[in-house]
């Protein structure tokens, strides 16, 4: 049975005049849905009363509220905002001047515990208020640890086991994406960016291309990511062993040239191999590829905000944070370089 349905199947039970929260039936259904999934779920159901199983008319959508009190105005948009509210009110439910209901008055409590008491499911409900806001956004930090904690999981083998994920790909189909990273990335098949950050379906907006180069077409995918997905977070992810940075040296070093389009791609990183240059002069062999491929991480972190306003302003508002990254090919191991632009250098713009 698909995970709506569980969540169909828990809403039509709440009686008359009662009510519970998404994050509550999240929790009921083992979050196998997130608070928000709930959220989806519910918005998902069709006002098609004659061949559907589901519908807005046998499931009572409206007993099920934010985990402050509240009902989403702003959850079913085609809807009169004020319709949640009503159909409650018609129960006999007690609305405050905040817009606000007594959660441990209407609370249908005995759904969810069976010998728990209630001062335990009070408790819970406080709990759900505090880790199960419905609709947060995540911040670049949280993100960032996020993707730390997936790369240790990806090191240890003990990833999260991402399976034919069919609830969020039915999630993603009807509301959309909403991934949490946007990662620029180099086309190497050594580095596939969702499995060393262990991250599923939905989750990263990936960006690949050879030597990890932020031209216009990177950069402007990574717009839309930025601007039209919200997305908080941009990693840059260079890696050690990379080809595209090796003929990069080989070219400043030996004057090597390639065919076809590819000098496009030398062009982009050469900046990169002469700051390593100038900034480690006795180094030679991988030892400059390795301060090149570091140099060039922050190159394409630096063309993305010097060559896009869209970047700049999310940067410097402080809604969006670049970092750089090295992936070792050998070990796997993320090494996370910091922000771009450092923090302090932030503060004096
Ligand atoms: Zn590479």
């Amino acid at each position: 049975m698909s995970v709506y349905f569980e969540v169909y199947e828990i809403v039509k039970g709440i009686p008359s005049g009662r009510i519970l929260t998404y994050g509550l039936i999240s929790n009921l259904l083992e979050k196998r849905l997130s608070a928000q999934g709930v959220g989806w779920a519910l918005r998902a159901l069709s006002s098609d009363k004659a061949n559907k199983k589901y519908h807005s008319g046998n499931v009572p959508w409206h007993r099920v509220i934010n985990s402050s009190g509240g009902v989403s105005t702003t959850r079913n948009t085609e809807m009169p905002p004020d319709l949640q509210q009503s159909l409650l009110e018609a129960e006999g439910i007690v609305f405050n001047s905040e817009g606000k209901l007594d959660m441990q008055k209407y609370l249908w409590a005995e759904r969810l515990v069976s010998a728990v008491s209630l001062a335990i499911l009070a408790f819970a409900v406080m709990l759900s208020l505090t880790v199960l806001p419905a609709y947060s956004k995540p911040t670049p930090d949280q993100v960032l640890q996020e993707l730390k904690s997936g790369n240790k999981r990806y090191l240890s083998g003990k990833t999260k086991h991402f399976e034919v994920d069919s609830a969020k790909r039915e999630l993603t189909a009807i509301n959309g994406q909403t991934p949490v990273a946007i990662v620029l990335g180099c086309s190497d098949s050594r580095v596939p960016v969702e499995m060393v950050f262990d991250q599923g379906l939905a989750e990263l907006f990936v960006v690949r291309v050879a030597g990890n180069v932020c031209a216009t077409s990177e950069l402007a995918s990574i717009e839309y990511g930025v601007k039209y997905l919200g997305i908080p977070l941009v990693i840059v992810l260079g890696h050690s062993e990379c080809g595209a940075v090796k003929a990069a040296v080989d070219s400043a070093v030996n004057g090597a040239l390639l065919p076809g389009n590819l000098p496009t791609i030398m062009s982009k990183i050469a900046p990169a191999v002469a700051a390593a240059r100038r900034s480690h002069p006795n180094e030679k062999g991988d030892q400059l590829v390795h301060s090149s491929a570091i140099a060039n991480v922050w190159l394409s972190a630096n063309d993305m905000l010097s060559n896009s306003t869209i970047v700049k302003e999310a940067v410097f508002s402080g809604k969006v944070k670049i970092v750089g990254a090295m992936r070792d090919i050998k070990t796997g191991v993320i090494t996370f370089l910091g922000e771009y632009p450092q923090p302090a250098r932030l503060m004096t713009k």
